[in-house]
């Protein structure tokens, strides 16, 4: 059953006269070693892995309190006294790390000295939705990890490695590749990939994905989401499609419903930030995420600070294990997140059921109290909206923006408000504007739902 998701090609043979079983040159070798302890983590049980990464943490924190002036101090203020004081719960008194303290510590969060084996220091510059971009030092070691994660998801989803694979994304000029980049270079000889940018017209994109016809598309949420209404509307479809991926956004929740109907291909998701990379795959068997715990410690925390248990909302809580050029020890990302239960899977991965977004996407009721709107995509099937946003603009005032080929008429108008107020369970007033795309700031991420409304974030 599993060996059914293994990649159905053998890795590529760097030595003469083999071929199989093959054996890759240095950086394919350490790939594979990690998957090979990848394939056999994932199993362990909860208690385990926690075990595991308090070892790896402990090791983290006494470089960042010897190397980074910034975490000099936090082993007192938290009140541990020594590394094996280190646990689950002496941790949870450690200080969280804002993007604001990033910001304000500047240097003094940086290492004065990494481990040579660590590799040569990488930037990384996130937009991130809101406020002033952050820039991350990370190393060769950490992109190794990013790496193996992107090959762990391509085992899950059981993709063949031998076929096309598009993307459409930003951030690189490469236009069309020999094969599917540096995650896979020297350990797999892939098929062909093919990438577009991100800012090209949907029509443009559509046209593009026809011609190329790929086995796979990568693309964020809401890209691959407005190319299945496009497909659907212009009775064309891409040929071959076998899987979608998604990263980035958070998917509409209609996607996977409408990819499965008009393309008939599931979709797989990431939960990535720039800070990071790659923090939560879906699982290959549900639509819920496992926190890839071998390479981040991932956190879902209440307002006071304690564990969000299974059906809780909270904050998202980040510490890389494995960057020691500019280590982030209990990051808060921006993101809220709803714990799941432990999956049926048997992974003994941590379960994020679904990201619910930033605290500005989080609707204000009368009475000023906070609470995430629960859109319900199945809904909108039967109406002419291809894409919505819903803006809210006072505690009982909800705009919805919506593009169509046509206004909506009185009749459709009031059966969507009818089922707006069950979905929000609040007698919101809803309006409706009909726009012809739904801007938002380049590289910024689309969010269903915005208030702009004051208040306790
Ligand atoms: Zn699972």
């Amino acid at each position: 059953m599993e060996a059914e998701r293994r990649p159905a090609q053998a890795p590529a043979s760097h030595l003469a006269h083999l071929t199989l079983p093959a054996i890759p040159a240095g950086r394919g070798q350490t790939m594979l070693a990690l998957q090979f302890q990848f394939d056999r983590s994932q199993w362990l049980d909860r208690a385990s892995i926690l075990d595991h990464q308090f070892e790896q943490l402990r090791v983290l924190v006494d470089h960042a309190r010897a190397q980074a002036p910034f975490y000099r101090d936090h082993m007192r203020r938290a009140q541990i006294f020594s590394l094996g004081g280190l646990t689950p719960a002496s941790f949870a008194r450690w200080p969280l790390l804002s993007r604001r303290d990033v910001l304000a510590a500047g240097a003094a969060l940086l290492a004065r000295t990494m481990p040579s084996a660590h590799g040569g220091i990488i930037w990384n510059a996130t937009t991130g939705s809101t406020g002033q971009p952050v820039r991350v030092a990370n190393s060769a070691l950490g992109a190794l990890f990013q790496d193996a994660l992107v090959m762990r998801s391509h085992f899950w989803y059981g993709l063949d490695l031998s076929l096309k694979f598009a993307a459409i994304r930003s951030g690189t000029d490469e236009a069309a590749g020999a094969d599917w980049g540096p995650a896979l270079r020297g350990t797999f000889e892939t098929g062909p990939s093919v990438l577009l940018g991100l800012s090209e017209d949907l029509g443009a994109q559509f046209e593009w994905l026809c011609r190329e016809s790929p086995a796979y598309l990568l693309s964020r949420g809401h890209t691959l989401h407005a190319l299945i209404h496009e497909s659907r509307a212009r009775g064309a479809r891409p040929e071959g499609i076998k899987a979608l991926l998604s990263f980035a956004d958070r998917p509409p929740d209609d996607l996977r419903m409408l990819a499965r109907e008009v393309w008939g291909a599931p979709v797989f998701d990431t939960y990535s930030a720039g800070e990071f990379g790659v923090l939560a795959l879906q699982c290959p068997d549900h639509e819920h995420l496992h926190a890839q715990s071998e390479h981040v410690l991932l956190e879902i925390l209440r307002e006071d600070g304690s564990a969000c248990a299974p059906g809780e909302i909270g904050r998202v809580v980040v510490t890389d294990l494995h960057n020691f050029a500019m280590p982030l020890i209990r990051y808060v990302i921006g993101d809220y997140a709803e714990v799941g239960e432990p999956c049926q899977c048997g992974r003994g991965l941590p379960v994020i059921r679904r990201i619910a977004g930033r605290s500005s996407h989080m609707a204000v009721d009368v009475n000023g109290r906070r609470f995430w709107p629960l859109l319900n995509p199945f809904m909108w099937a039967s109406t002419p909206i291809t894409q919505r946003q819903f803006v809210q603009l006072t505690r009982t005032h909800i705009e919805v923006r919506f593009v169509a080929p046509r206004d909506l008429t009185s009749a459709e108008e009031a059966d969507i408000r009818a089922g707006l107020i069950s979905t929000f369970r609040h007698p919101f007033e809803f309006s409706f504007v009909r726009v012809d795309e739904i801007a938002r700031a380049p590289g910024a991420k689309f969010e269903e739902f915005i208030s702009r409304v004051d208040g306790p974030a």
